[in-house]
């Protein structure tokens, strides 16, 4: 019988790291993946240094908050200047926008808060006559549970400002960049338990480069990569699921309804990329009395987005790591945050600063 698998296993994680070894080619292979908390996992717990010098692991567009472009942002800061309260979750408040970030507008008598769920937002409503908006943000992981508020017979004084990505989409626009260089990818666990398989397949699959689905525990994003590589040994490049305990080939079903009945596709813009073609959603015209832009009438202009000094776009997008930046631990630490990257407890730079990514130079 084969040995259970265990999340806290030296002996699997040694023979994962010599099967790692052994099927690294010689040449550089960069493995890009699109989520915090992979880029947590790997840097907390040092998995970098399993890996052998020729094989790099970057964090691409995988931080929610650094993504969200200042048009969104203040669009919220108006939205909460114009009186109604303005619920979001946490890291959103210190992004920058053109004129304010969140905490900013707090500061100056805006009614901001911080909600854990979309619940919450909900709560707030039922127990005010004011105007409340949630500030949706976040990957198809978020996504359903927005939906569910909306198909639950919400208290008319809520709206939403929808800001929700979806993450296959930004991932085949990423191939397409040039300068990212990227042999494979590794693939969100939980973004996968809702979309499944076939959406990689749709937006990556022409690309011909290994995409294999990673869980979040240590031996989970070794044994993903050690898939990769051995689809790049093999000199091929499929869609494979590296988290099938968790990921099922169809994904979740419900929740993809859920997302079908309010929402549908559209051109949105990525902070650091621009805009990608149907990598976003909006609300479907039923749902049109919860939009915050239209109760509020925001157009959303998108504000000047270049910060003098701060590679944040070329981090969103693998071109660079965070201490590439020359404002990393300098000027720009988690407390005095100069970019997105360090605001967002998923971003790259934030991660690296806490935990420590690649030795400094
Ligand atoms: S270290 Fe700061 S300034 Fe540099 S890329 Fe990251 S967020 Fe931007």
């Amino acid at each position: 019988m084969a040995r259970p698998f265990q999340l806290s296993d030296p002996v699997r994680a040694r023979q994962l790291a010599d099967a790692i070894a052994i099927l690294a080619p010689p040449r550089p292979v960069k493995i890009v993946h699109v989520c915090g908390t992979h880029e947590m996992a790997i840097t907390q717990h040092g998995l970098r240094r399993f890996l052998p010098d020729t094989v790099e692991v970057l964090e691409g567009p995988g931080c929610p908050v650094c993504v969200t472009p200042t048009a969104d942002i203040d669009a919220a800061v108006q939205i909460a200047e114009a009186g109604a309260i303005l619920c979001t979750f946490g890291d959103m408040t210190r992004v920058p926008g053109t004129r304010l970030t969140l905490e900013q507008a707090r500061s100056k008598g805006c009614d901001i808060r911080v909600v854990l769920s979309t619940d919450e937002a909900v709560r707030i409503a039922r127990e005010t006559d004011r105007q409340v908006v949630f500030f949706a943000v976040g990957f198809e992981t978020t996504t359903p549970m927005t939906a569910a508020i909306l198909l639950d017979d919400p208290p008319a004084n809520l709206s939403v400002l929808v800001s929700h990505k979806k993450i296959p989409e930004a991932m085949g626009v990423l191939l397409g960049m040039p300068g990212t260089n990227i042999d494979g990818y590794l693939a969100p666990g939980h973004v996968s338990t809702i979309l499944g398989l076939a959406p990689y397949r749709q937006h990556l699959g022409k690309f011909e480069i290994p995409v294999v689905v990673g869980g979040f525990e240590p031996l989970d994003i070794l044994y993903a990569i050690a898939l990769i590589l051995r689809q790049i040994r093999d000199g091929k490049g499929f869609v494979e699921n590296g988290f099938p305990r968790a990921v099922a080939d169809e994904g979740n079903t419900v929740a993809q309804l859920l997302i079908e009945t309010v929402f549908e596709s559209a051109d949105v813009r990525w902070r650091g990329i621009g805009t990608i073609p149907n990598s976003g959603v909006r609300l479907r015209p039923e749902f049109s009395q919860f939009d915050a832009r239209a109760r509020f009438q925001i157009e959303g202009v998108t504000g000047d987005e270049d910060i003098p000094g701060c590679r944040c776009a070329d981090v969103l997008t693998a071109r660079a790591t965070p201490t590439d930046c020359p404002l990393f631990g300098t000027r720009c630490t988690p407390l005095t945050p100069v970019g997105p990257c360090m605001v967002g407890s998923e971003g790259a730079c934030s991660i690296w600063f806490r935990y420590g990514g690649r030795e400094l130079p």
